[in-house]
């Protein structure tokens, strides 16, 4: 349907993104083509040790699956998002298509192996997802394709991570935010990945971050490191949520708080935490 009626139709999901452009009217498509009557698109499985999101797959569903629940940090980010009643509506699927700077599941995903699944006219094609989200808003989508499930490698042994996002209240997008996924090797950092979100036009990867990381002892010392070298990625815009310095020390003092944690999941501890409420 997408493929016949072009670019004057949009596909809807959640509707949690899409319908408020459409009553700001910065979005005003003429067809909407409804994928909440498609059969068989929402499901969370696990699969060849990965986990398989069907696109329609709602952000409270994530939040509630034991299978999700196998992953700390994706259950971090599905029970944070918004409140009750977006979380209810919104779809995983949705996000990533979205490609929103202020979205919470593109910083989570980027810390693990993660895969997009795209269906069109012409088949299917995986795309990883660092290359499938180029730009804010802006995907590798072509007009007639759709995503229609996204995988995640599940991490291995003496793995843990964490996502930490500070928000003005429940229901509204964070002001920063803080993904780190890490292994540990005995007491010392075999591996980091850490993402910063609402400081750039996607998702950063704060590569410094993370080489302050590898191969050291988790303590004060390196987390302050790996926090600073945060700080110098960030490339935030001033808005208002905040003035760009603000929103620099913000996510330094996030990415610190999250290496503590994921480390302390690394070792095996059950660690309760929810995201910072201004
Ligand atoms: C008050 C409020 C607060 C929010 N706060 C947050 C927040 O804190 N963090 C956060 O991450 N999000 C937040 N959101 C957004 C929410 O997570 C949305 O659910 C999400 O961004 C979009 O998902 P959706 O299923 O609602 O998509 P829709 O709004 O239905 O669609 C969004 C876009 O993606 C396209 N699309 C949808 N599904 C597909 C698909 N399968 N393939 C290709 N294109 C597709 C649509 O055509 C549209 O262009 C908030 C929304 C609201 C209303």
């Amino acid at each position: 349907m997408i493929a016949q009626l072009g670019e004057d139709a949009k596909l809807l999901a959640g509707g949690q993104s899409l319908i408020p452009l459409m009553k700001l009217r910065f979005a005003n498509p003429k067809h909407l083509v409804d994928l909440n009557f498609v059969p068989g698109v929402s499901y969370i499985k696990e699969r060849q040790g990965s986990l398989c999101f069907g696109a329609l797959t709602r952000h409270a569903d994530i939040e509630h699956s034991q299978i999700a629940a196998k992953v700390a940090i994706i259950h971090d980010c599905a029970a944070g998002i918004a409140d009750v009643q977006v979380r209810n509506r919104g779809t995983i699927g949705g996000s990533i298509a979205e490609a929103d700077p202020s979205g919470d599941w593109a910083v989570v995903l980027s810390t693990l192996q993660t895969t997009v699944r795209c269906l069109g006219r012409k088949g299917e094609r995986t795309i990883p997802l660092d290359e499938f989200i180029s730009d804010a808003y802006t995907t590798a989508l072509s007009k007639d394709e759709l995503v229609s499930e996204i995988t995640v490698r599940v991490p291995g042994k003496n793995s843990g991570g964490a996502y930490i996002a500070f928000k003005r209240s429940a229901p509204v997008y964070p002001s920063a935010s803080a993904a780190v996924q890490l292994v540990l090797e005995g007491d010392n950092c075999k591996d980091a990945h850490i993402s910063l979100g609402c400081v750039g036009l996607t998702a950063v990867r704060a590569k410094d971050a993370e080489g302050a990381l590898r191969g050291q002892n988790i303590n004060e010392k390196t987390a302050e490191q790996a926090a600073e070298a945060a700080r110098a990625a960030a490339d935030p815009q001033p808005d208002m949520r905040g003035s760009a310095d603000y929103k620099r020390a913000l996510v330094a003092s996030l990415v610190k708080r999250a290496i503590h944690v994921a480390a302390r999941r690394a070792r095996g501890e059950q660690v309760e935490m929810s995201h910072i409420y201004a």
